[in-house]
């Protein structure tokens, strides 16, 4: 058995319950996810997704940097280029703002995961309402 070299312990990405897990990393590779005991959310246990589902983590193809679609870089569609975090955010709330005042708030619609933590769900209902002027949330866990 591998002995790692060191051990984090973090919230499992994939739904909003909450597991406490332990990441076990060894060369900066995770290998091997634990549910952690000390905790009332899962006391231990995961499901089959937060205990086995972490290739994606080091999979070659993983997307690493924002992306922006061509027409709004160089006018060719369908491309996806990459870009900054400041540039992509600039970008959506440039779009965002640009939409507001042209179509008005009900234009816009914020939808959010399953994946984001519960405070991550409740800042966005909150930026829909208060930032942007909307009441149109819904959750794809809704369904
Ligand atoms: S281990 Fe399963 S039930 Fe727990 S948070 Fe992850 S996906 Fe949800």
């Amino acid at each position: 058995m591998l002995t790692p070299d060191r051990i984090v312990p973090t919230t499992c990405p994939y739904c909003g319950v909450g597991c406490q897990i332990d990441l076990h990393i060894k060369n900066e590779m995770v290998y091997r996810v634990d549910g952690r005991f000390d905790n009332n959310v899962n006391n231990g246990k995961l499901c089959v997704k937060g205990r086995f589902g972490y290739d994606y983590i080091h999979a070659p193809d993983r997307l690493t940097r924002p992306l922006l679609k061509g027409d709004q870089v160089s006018g060719v569609r369908s491309t996806h280029h990459p870009t900054s975090w400041e540039n992509a955010l600039d970008t959506v709330a440039t779009r965002l703002r640009e939409t507001r005042e042209k179509y008005g708030p009900d234009s816009i619609a914020i939808l959010t995961s399953a994946k984001c933590t519960n405070e991550e769900n409740y800042l966005l209902q909150k930026f829909a309402r208060a930032v942007i002027g909307t009441n149109n949330v819904d959750h794809c866990a809704r369904l």
